[in-house]
């Protein structure tokens, strides 16, 4: 057997299973010390009441005859593309329920989008970024650019005329760094798109965070998008769905390269290799945008969003400089100190039982900076940030940690 070559270029371990590994080994070496996980990206909250009696009630639907559902429309059912449509139009968004595609997960939906470029496209990503975009681009052995996120530009790069991309990935709000591009920062990458013949794969997986409404929630909001864009969202942080799994994409039928409709050959491509979402879980997912479903994610993210508050305030409370948080669930600090990243969270782990993530797993931009998340419960949080606020960062950036014990140096 021959093997794709480009597979074999990917780092050893995926970023949150390196994280997950450390932990395992800190909680081995020290049984009796209290650890307060900032570190993953998974919610921790139920499901929605509604959610979960839509659920209960669809399945119960399929144990009668008359009411059961074998393969569905592999683009997704009716009535959840229909909801997705109202969600956008009630930020003012028209998005046509044609347009929208059901499936599993935004990771998996962004991996599936390589089948729609030519092998060799050239790839513009964010940097520091969510590691999915660089390991799928890697995995299909396309050339990747990078566009560089800095403290100075606030973690939001902007494109250069001059450097050519075919497919340009956005996050935003960004994971990790949780800041938010503006309407006309977003009218930019607009416009370089169409100057460069290329296509937008925007990733708006934390679209519910954003508190500010004058900020964009969707890629369509701006003009032009319809021919450049592809959006994809998930349910995953909007509603805990990261264990139902549930996303959608929008491709406009607008949309089209050397004369092709990029919406047929999705539809193509998804007839092919998918067989459709679980009916149940769409059921679940439709309840998301009914207004008592509403209600109660809102209340959810609401709930993770005060623990980005209480997080960013004890981290400036101790003198670090932090960014994001705002509206995002993720608050981006600088390493004081000059202490690189895997230092500073062995440090955090080591001395306060900390768990955060590596900013420079998220790319070499993040180099000298960490993630805390908010998905955790209040009572965690709260803990953390007890610990967080009262840290003493020159007493810390002076511990030495070797082998994964600590010891006081001096
Ligand atoms: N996109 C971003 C930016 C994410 O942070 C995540 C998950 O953490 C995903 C996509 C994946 O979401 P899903 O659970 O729908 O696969």
């Amino acid at each position: 057997m021959r093997l794709n070559e480009n597979i074999m270029k990917l780092e050893q371990n995926y970023l949150f299973a390196e994280i997950a590994m450390r932990v395992r080994r800190f909680r081995e070496e020290h049984p009796a010390a209290e650890v307060l996980s900032l570190g993953i990206n998974d919610v921790t909250r139920p499901l929605a009441p509604a959610v979960s009696a839509a659920m209960a009630a669809a399945s119960a639907e399929m144990r009668e005859a008359a009411h059961f559902h074998g393969y569905g429309d592999v683009q997704g059912e009716a009535f959840l593309r229909e909801a997705v449509s109202g969600y956008y139009r009630s930020f003012k968004v028209g998005i046509e329920p044609e347009d929208v595609f059901i499936s599993d997960g935004a990771k998996s939906d962004l991996a599936n989008l390589c089948d729609l470029f030519a092998p060799d496209s050239t790839v513009l990503l964010p940097n520091p970024v969510y590691p999915v975009f660089y390991d799928t681009s890697v995995m299909a052995g396309r050339q990747i650019l990078f566009a560089r996120g800095t403290k100075d530009n606030g973690f939001l790069p902007m494109p250069e005329p001059d450097i050519h991309a075919d497919l340009i990935y956005i996050c935003s709000p960004n994971n990790p760094t949780g800041s938010v591009y503006s309407r006309a920062q977003l009218q930019e990458w607009v416009e370089y798109a169409h100057s460069h013949h290329a296509c937008i794969i925007y990733d708006a997986a934390y679209e519910a965070y954003i508190r500010n409404v004058a900020l964009p929630r969707s890629i369509f909001e701006i003009a032009g998008a319809e021919t450049c864009a592809i959006e994809i969202n998930s349910f995953s942080k909007m509603a805990g769905f990261t264990g139902v799994r549930c996303s959608w994409v929008i491709i406009p039928r607008a949309l089209s390269a050397e004369g092709q409709s990029l919406h047929r050959l999705w539809m193509r491509r998804q007839s092919t290799k998918y067989n459709g979402t679980s009916y149940i879980v769409q059921r679940g997912a439709a309840a998301v945008f009914s207004q008592e479903g509403q209600r109660q994610v809102r209340r959810d993210v609401e709930y993770y969003m005060e623990n980005a508050d209480l997080i960013r305030q004890a981290l400036k409370r101790s003198g670090v400089f932090t960014t994001g948080g705002e509206h995002a669930p993720y608050v981006w600090m600088e390493c004081p100190y000059h202490l690189r990243s895997w230092e500073c969270f062995e440090r955090l782990l080591s001395v306060y039982g900390i768990v955060s993530s590596p900013g420079v797993g998220f790319g070499k931009q993040g180099e000298g900076w960490l993630r805390f998340s908010s998905f955790g419960s209040r009572e965690t949080i709260k803990r953390a940030a007890h610990k967080l606020a009262a840290l003493d960062w020159d007493q810390l950036a002076l511990w030495q940690i070797s082998g994964g014990r600590r010891k006081e140096q001096g």
